[in-house]
């Protein structure tokens, strides 16, 4: 069985959810061809072998700078096609949930998103998918011959297990139909890290009392090398921007360490955040439900905890 991996850049990087969706194919434990759309650098493409794919496929046409979905999917559909490939596996986005769908649908295939874990093959392909934003798992049959797998954000660990991949050119067929859409402009968060990319996030709620306080924040945060994020109500008053809500209705974060200070981790918090891999939970009152989530807890002020863990972290360091 030979399985296609779709990989996401941004800035010219290859994305690490989608190394980890090539860590993912590679674990299963058959030949890995990875495929990468738009401009990308060689050195980037061929760094992707290190985590299992033999061969990186680029299709380095311009208008596929731009994400769109159809396009994307009639690349990935005729490259399936060419590799012999029966499965498809990328990594779940504003991007790759869309492209993976309409792939799916034009290759008849079974498509599984949010999935967690390794596929079960013991009876039948069984892959366990992350439902009710993370509160919930289900057992999903995947029937068809082909699959299309949308893996999580940590679904697997990242570690290299080869060298270099040879990169070759795919050239496909599109026509002006698969482009009936266009990026007109885009706006970026501000911030040197961005919060959903982000290794480590440093959260304020109500608890830090007002703007005027953030400045402690963003001191751990910058001694961390992490972005900053809060709750919805901090937003909605006007104290952060709104690009850095946590939750349900705002962003969804998948860090290896979640900061939460003065955050009492209502349930719609708490759906943004509990597929951290670490989640160390700072508040002055022992019985706020976010302990609960915790991973560690500090019961104690916020402003004189997290003051004297920055300085600690920085004396450590
Ligand atoms: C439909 C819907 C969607 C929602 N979506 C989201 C969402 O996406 N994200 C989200 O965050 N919320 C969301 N909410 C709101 C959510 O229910 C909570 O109201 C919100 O998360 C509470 O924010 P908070 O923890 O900052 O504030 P509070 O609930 O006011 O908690 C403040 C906490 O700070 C602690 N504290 C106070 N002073 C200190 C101090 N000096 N030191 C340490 N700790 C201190 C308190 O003990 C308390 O636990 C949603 C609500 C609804 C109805």
């Amino acid at each position: 069985m030979a399985i296609l991996v779709f990989v996401e850049s941004a800035d010219g990087k290859i994305k690490k959810t989608s190394l980890e969706a090539v860590a993912y194919a590679h674990a299963m434990g058959d030949k890995v061809t990875a495929i990468a759309l738009g401009t990308i650098d060689k050195a980037e493409l061929t760094a992707v072998g290190k985590y299992g794919a033999s061969k990186v496929l680029t299709v380095s046409d311009e208008r596929l700078n731009q994400g769109v979905i159809r396009a994307y999917a009639a690349v990935l559909a005729q490259a399936i096609q060419a590799e012999s490939a029966d499965t498809l596996v990328l990594a779940n986005s504003s991007l790759g949930t869309p492209v993976a769908a309409s792939v799916a649908v034009k290759i008849g295939a079974s498509l599984a998103s949010n999935v967690v874990g390794l596929p079960d093959t013991s009876s039948g392909f069984v892959v366990k998918q992350s439902i009710y934003t993370g509160k919930a798992f289900a057992m999903v049959e995947m029937k068809n011959q082909k699959k299309v797998i949308g893996i999580k954000k940590n679904a697997v660990e990242l570690k290299e297990v080869g060298g270099d991949a040879t990169v070759s050119d795919f050239t496909a067929n599109l026509t002006d139909a698969d482009f009936g859409t266009k990026i007109t402009a885009t706006e970026k968060a501000t911030g040197d890290i961005l919060l959903p990319e982000a290794e480590i996030v440093v959260s304020g709620g109500r608890g830090m009392k007002g703007p005027e306080h953030w400045g402690i924040l963003e001191d751990l945060a910058k001694t961390l090398g992490a972005a900053t994020g809060c709750s919805k109500p901090v937003s909605d008053i006007g104290w952060r921007p709104h690009h850095e809500h946590v939750g349900q209705t705002g962003v969804k974060v998948a860090p290896q360490l979640y900061i939460a200070v003065g955050i009492s981790g209502a349930i719609q918090h708490l759906a943004g955040v509990n597929s951290s891999k670490y989640i160390v939970v700072i508040n002055k009152d022992p019985e706020a439900p976010f302990f609960k989530a915790a991973d560690y807890g500090i019961v104690g002020d916020a402003f004189t905890v997290v003051p004297k863990l920055t300085d600690a972290i920085k004396a450590s360091k």
